[in-house]
């Protein structure tokens, strides 16, 4: 038998398996909505989309998308610093920056590669960086390829960081960096605490509202914006591809940052742009979140409600204060089966493991969109009482 170099993955795979941890790749029929959705032959009501504002399948971003690609064609062919940014992308900056009332602001393939590419751009083997423990995987990539030494803090401890941030004083430049609403348990970073210590020790503070973008703050701006700390926090990151339905990553902040991402952020300097079409598809977002602030309103008040009727049957839903609300079970089996039963409901809600939570503290994650109603989540609630 000749022996082939992959099949260590043989037993890897089954060892996935047999802990229940193996993840299938499964695939959507038909558009991304939140109340219903086409998925291993069911339809079900869809708790497992970041698409909290309901735009992915609007159709004034479907016109946008169509209209720009009879103007712009599909692919932009080229890095942006080369040939590849084309009229949309640069305005989209502008939008993006006049949104965020900052100077300036740079788009990026991905929300994934806006973090792992402004890290290394901001520190090095001399520097020192303060992460939190539950920080999203783009983050803790983007601080291990920096080479700076990594400080984690356990969750949310501020006292902890300040502790830490006294203790390594010797280093050339500091940056902190955190979720602002954590992705998993859906709870917010203490942010005014955070720019505090950040100006106390002069360290850089980079924030990533990814779940936060269009569904916090009064204009939409995020958790930095509802929690009145833009001027303390130096670095803000951001997606296009949760709240307003598109695809790409954003940076914000300055312009001289701006100008040294676009020379420094090797996945802006070495990665092909996205489609123009993509870029109009989240400036005509943008423009919804700015005109119907009436959808978050609405998110988040639902998110309320049905976290407040979670708890008084005494599920424990964490810290959670936004609309991702985790129903925390521990057991990644246990959650796996709830999962299972909840679409004999007709509900998908995903089941969350190891590794994306650490072992024995599975939970089921509920991501509120625009489109559930209150009848959907009088399903959810009863489904899930009488599941257990
Ligand atoms: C989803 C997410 C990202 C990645 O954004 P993409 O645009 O999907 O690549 C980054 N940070 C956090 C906190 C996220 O939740």
């Amino acid at each position: 038998m000749t022996h082939d170099p992959l099949d260590w993955l043989d037993d890897a795979l089954h060892d996935l398996s047999d802990r229940c941890l193996l993840r299938q790749r499964t695939t959507r029929q038909g558009a991304q909505q939140p109340a219903q959705i086409s998925w291993r032959g069911q339809t079900l009501v869809n708790f497992g989309s970041n698409d909290y504002l309901g735009l992915a399948a609007d159709s004034r971003v479907c016109r946008a998308v169509r209209e720009t690609l009879d103007g712009s064609g599909w692919g932009s062919g080229a890095s942006p610093s080369v040939t590849g940014r084309g009229q949309m992308h640069a305005r989209l900056e502008e939008e993006l920056a006049a949104f965020e009332a900052v100077e300036d602001a740079v788009l990026f393939p991905s929300g994934f590669s806006a973090n792992m590419a402004t890290i290394p751009a901001l520190v090095g083997r001399d520097d020192a960086i303060f992460s939190d423990a539950n920080n999203h995987a783009s983050i803790i990539d983007g601080c291990r390829l920096s080479g700076a030494s990594i400080v984690v803090y356990p969750h949310r401890d501020m006292a902890a960081l300040r502790d830490r941030l006294r203790d390594r004083a010797g280093f050339r430049r500091r940056l902190i960096v955190t979720d602002t609403l954590f992705s998993m348990d859906g709870d917010l970073a203490p942010l005014p605490d955070l720019a505090d210590l950040a100006q106390q020790h002069d360290a850089m503070l980079m924030v990533d509202e990814a779940h936060a973008t269009g569904v916090f703050g009064h204009r939409g701006r995020g958790v930095c914006e509802a929690m009145r700390v833009e001027a303390g926090v130096h670095v803000r990151v951001g997606t296009l591809s949760k709240a307003l339905g598109s695809i790409g990553g954003f940076v914000v902040g300055q312009r001289r940052l701006i100008d040294w991402l676009g020379n420094r952020a090797r996945a802006y300097v070495y990665s092909t742009a996205s489609p123009e079409a993509a870029a109009a598809a989240a400036s005509q977002a943008l423009q919804i979140v700015q005109q119907q602030p009436e959808r978050r309103c609405r998110l988040l008040e639902q998110a309320d409600d049905l976290r407040r009727r979670l708890q008084h049957r005494g599920w424990s839903t964490g810290g959670s204060a936004s609309q991702i609300i985790p129903v925390i079970l521990g057991d990644a089996n246990r959650v796996m089966e709830l999962a299972t039963r909840l679409r004999d409901f007709g509900l998908l809600v995903p089941g969350i493991r190891p590794p994306t939570v650490p072992p024995g503290q599975s939970l089921l994650r509920i991501s509120l969109c625009h489109g559930h109603t209150s009848e959907h989540l009088d399903r959810l609630v009863e489904a899930l009482l009488s599941s257990c």
